[in-house]
C-alpha cells in the first residue's frame, strides 16, 4: 500500500483528498485535525499501521502493520445530511456488510458500532464530530477491519471474540480492493441515509435480533448503582434515529440511545 497506488485505485470514486501514512497514532485523530484545518469533503486518511488506534471510551483498537485496513472518512454534512447524522454509524456498518457479501461472507451488525462474522468481531467503527459553535462542522468515520489472521488481537485482551476475513474465507483478500469497495458502498448508500429502507436493512442485519441481550452503560460500570444501568431484554429492532428497541425482562418497551453502551448476548460465552 502506498499513496500512489491508493490514489490510482480510488480514482473512480468521488472522494476529496487522500492521505496515506505507513504508520500513525490513529486515523481518526489525524482526520479530526485535518477536518479542523479545512479538509475537503470526503477526504480520507489511510494507514498501514495504527499505534494508538481507538475504540469507544478510548479503548484500544489493534491495527498491526500490514494486516488490517484502518481508515477515516471526513464528511462535511450538507443540509440534507444534517438531520440524519445519527445514522452514519449504521451506514458505515452496512457498507462493510455489503463488501463482505461480495466476498461471499454474511456479516451482522452488533449495535451500535461493530461488524461480526460468525459472531466474532471482524470490524469496528468509530464516528466522531468536529463542532463549530452549536453545529457539526464535520464528521469523521473511522473504520478498522481485520483482514489477515495477524490482525486479530490475542484472546486474553478481548472482551468479545474476534476474527479476521482471512480466518473466515480461508485466504486473505486484497486490502486495496476491499478499501475501494467499502468506500464505494458508503458513497452509494449516502444519498439514502434518510430513507426508511436504510433502517430496514440495518435492522435486518442486526446480530441477536429476537434474542435476549444485555446492554450495559459502560460509564457507570464502576459506580455502585451500576446494576441500575444494565438492561436485559429481547432485541426488537431500531428507532428512526438508529437507537435500539428492546423489550425488557419486565415487558416494558425500552429505547437505548447511542452512548457508551456495550451490548452482549445474554448467555455470554466468554
Ligand atoms: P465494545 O466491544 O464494547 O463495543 P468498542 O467497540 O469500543 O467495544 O471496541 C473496542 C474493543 O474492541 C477493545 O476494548 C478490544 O476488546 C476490542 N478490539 C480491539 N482491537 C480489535 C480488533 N482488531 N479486532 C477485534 N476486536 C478488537
Amino acid at each position: 500500500m502506498n499513496q500512489q497506488t491508493l490514489k490510482k485505485n480510488l480514482s473512480d470514486l468521488p472522494l476529496g483528498q487522500i492521505r496515506f501514512f505507513e504508520s500513525i497514532g490513529s486515523t481518526n485523530d489525524e482526520a479530526l485535525a485535518w477536518a479542523t484545518a479545512g479538509a475537503p469533503d470526503r477526504s480520507v486518511v489511510i494507514t498501514d499501521e495504527q499505534t494508538q488506534g481507538r475504540g469507544r471510551l478510548d479503548r484500544k483498537w489493534f491495527t498491526p502493520k500490514g494486516t488490517a485496513l484502518a481508515f477515516s472518512l471526513i464528511l462535511r454534512p450538507s443540509a440534507d445530511l444534517r438531520p440524519h447524522l445519527s445514522r452514519t454509524v449504521g451506514l458505515a456498518a452496512l457498507s462493510i456488510v455489503d463488501t463482505l457479501l461480495k466476498q461471499g461472507l454474511s456479516a451482522q451488525i452488533k449495535w451500535p458500532n461493530d461488524v461480526l462474522l460468525n459472531e466474532r468481531k471482524v470490524a469496528g467503527i468509530l464516528v466522531e464530530s468536529v463542532w463549530s459553535e452549536e453545529s457539526v462542522d464535520s464528521v469523521v468515520i473511522g473504520m478498522g477491519l481485520n483482514i489477515m489472521k495477524d490482525a486479530v488481537p490475542p484472546f486474553h485482551l478481548l472482551k468479545f471474540p474476534a476474527i479476521s476475513i482471512e480466518d473466515a474465507l480461508g485466504k486473505a483478500p486484497d486490502r486495496e480492493k476491499l478499501l475501494h469497495n467499502v468506500l464505494a458502498a458508503f458513497l452509494a448508500r449516502l444519498p439514502q441515509i434518510g430513507s426508511d429502507e436504510l433502517i430496514k436493512e440495518w435492522e435486518e442485519k442486526l446480530a441477536f435480533r429476537g434474542e435476549q441481550v444485555q446492554v450495559v452503560n459502560e460509564l457507570d460500570r464502576n459506580v455502585k448503582e451500576a446494576t441500575m444501568n444494565t438492561i436485559t431484554g429481547e432485541l426488537l429492532g431500531l428507532q428512526q434515529d438508529g437507537s435500539l428497541r428492546l423489550r425488557s425482562e419486565h415487558g416494558n418497551l425500552v429505547t437505548v440511545h447511542f452512548g457508551d453502551i456495550s451490548l452482549r448476548p445474554s448467555a455470554d460465552t466468554i
